[in-house]
């Protein structure tokens, strides 16, 4: 459902404020016009229906989560601030039509709206990469949200953010990362019931070095489920 949605990039940001993560993980001072950046790098996107596309990546610093199969904790904490402006001009240094902006978990950083805005405004498909455990619904709509469902191995299944899903549509993704059976049939159920499919494309990924990719494609070849099967692109090259 998209009726009703909020101008994107409309809320501006013009005092100094504190964002405070919660559950005490970690505090990042957000400035007028700047975001925490952990690192500006082009690669292979490698885990949507754009993998194999090279991309730019744009990773913010900080996560309200802990997932226990985290491949990303140096962006906890790690970082430095660069203004909006700052952010578009390494990226177009790039010159690539695919921009992807990932973390941590890049909403806790009110200045990625703006940001993703102006790169759709410069041209450039813009992908997001988010938890789903935080509000999506001031999100550009021409951005591709790609949305986790946190499966129960993560051990951050009580974050998930369920209202989230009204903000989705055909153009985006929802993404399972799943660790092991009990993962699967939990990610089963929830496609089911809530008719997932039906609102965007479905992801189903293995933990990497976990679960073996067959076989997730035998269990979902088994149930004839509507979803698309992942991998990790960028560590199969070995990418980051
Ligand atoms: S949401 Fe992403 S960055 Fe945050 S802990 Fe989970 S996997 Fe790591």
């Amino acid at each position: 459902m998209t009726a009703g949605r909020p101008t994107a990039g409309a809320r501006p940001i013009t005092s100094r404020r504190r964002l405070t993560v919660p559950a005490g993980v970690v505090s990042v001072m957000v400035v007028a016009d700047t975001l925490v950046i952990n690192e500006i790098f082009r690669s292979i996107q490698g885990e949507s229906s754009y993998a194999g596309l090279p991309c730019v990546l744009v990773r913010l610093t900080a996560c309200n989560l802990r997932c226990v199969w985290c491949d990303t904790a140096r962006a906890f904490y790690e970082g430095a601030p660069m203004s909006v402006a700052d952010v578009i001009v390494k990226v177009l240094e790039f010159d690539c039509p695919l921009v992807e902006i990932t973390g941590g978990e890049p909403l806790l950083q009110p200045n990625v709206i703006p940001l993703m805005s102006r790169l759709c405004d410069l041209g450039k498909r813009v992908l997001l990469e988010t938890s789903g455990s935080v509000d999506v619904s001031g999100v550009d709509p021409r951005v591709v949200k790609i949305m986790d469902l946190k499966c129960p191995g993560s051990g951050e299944s009580d974050r998930n953010r369920y209202d989230n899903l009204r903000w989705l549509d055909k153009k985006d993704e929802i993404k399972f990362v799943i660790a092991d059976r009990t993962d699967y049939e939990w990610a089963r159920t929830q496609l089911a019931t809530r008719g997932l499919n039906t609102i965007a494309t479905v992801l189903f990924s293995p933990v990497w070095e976990k679960l073996p990719l067959q076989t997730l494609a035998d269990w979902v070849l088994a149930d004839n489920l509507p979803v698309r099967l992942q991998s990790q692109w960028h560590k199969l090259i070995g990418c980051r």
